[in-house]
């Protein structure tokens, strides 16, 4: 199993690795920093460097709960020690946009009752879909007034690991007990403040002070259950 060092930090670009599995151009790799497309957040890409060797690394999965490096060419083999470097002018936009995301959705949900039932973050704006009896533009620009309020102040954004169980009693957290399989006994926590407490697996920024504002792009009504909107960091 690969551990996955972006877990516990976010922040960390590069890492010493061993090569596990080679097929082709699919590396598996004894730990990594590239985070596997999922969760509707796109992959990491970068360079593994094998003695100055330099390999892209044009995208990563996950399969078979495998996490799949595909490079640009084939010369690596089992057992090589490689250095591993993300884009990480990519990545950290991603993680401001995932944070940002997450605290429209908790502010959302606390103030509407609406639930996320899609999303997907990308490098120059960020959907996410969800469902709400009441749909206007208003309802929305206060939400992104709210937030923007919150964006580029003191607030941490902690991650820990809690027992399924007792993690399900946090406020807020009922609502993914049905998306959660009974089998992930330990679950991985990412808590915004006071703004919103989500089990999730993946990379945020450490403070909102990290987060620029943001705006609406487009509101899309998909019916009631699929109300969709796109926003965008403010230049
Ligand atoms: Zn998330």
């Amino acid at each position: 199993m690969t551990k996955l060092l972006y877990m516990n930090d976010s922040y960390m670009k590069e890492c010493e690795s061993i090569i596990e599995e080679v097929d082709n151009c699919k590396i598996v790799l004894n730990q990594t920093v590239f985070y596997p497309q999922g969760g509707g957040l796109p992959c990491d890409i970068g360079k593994f460097l094998k003695l100055g060797e330099e390999f892209i690394v044009l995208k990563v999965i996950k399969e078979d709960g495998r996490i799949i490096h595909y490079v640009n060419r084939e010369g690596l083999q089992k057992g090589d020690n490689i250095k591993c470097a993300i884009d990480w002018d990519r990545r950290y936009t991603l993680m401001q946009y995932h944070t940002a995301a997450h605290v429209l959705a908790g502010t959302l949900n606390t103030d509407t009752g609406a639930l996320i039932t899609g999303n997907q973050i990308d490098l120059d704006k960020t959907r996410f879909d969800f469902d709400l009896e009441d749909f206007n533009r208003e309802i929305l620009e206060k939400q992104v007034e709210k937030v923007n309020s919150y964006f580029g102040i003191d607030i941490p954004v902690s991650v820990f690991y809690m027992p399924r169980e007792e993690a399900l009693q946090l406020p807020g957290m009922v609502k993914l007990a049905s998306v959660l399989p009974p089998a992930v006994k330990e679950l991985r926590i990412v808590k915004i403040g006071e703004i919103d407490t989500q089990a999730d697996g993946g990379c945020h920024v450490k403070n909102l002070k990290e987060v620029p504002k943001i705006e609406i792009i487009e509101l899309k009504n998909k019916g009631k259950n699929n109300r969709r909107v796109y926003f965008k960091f403010k230049k």
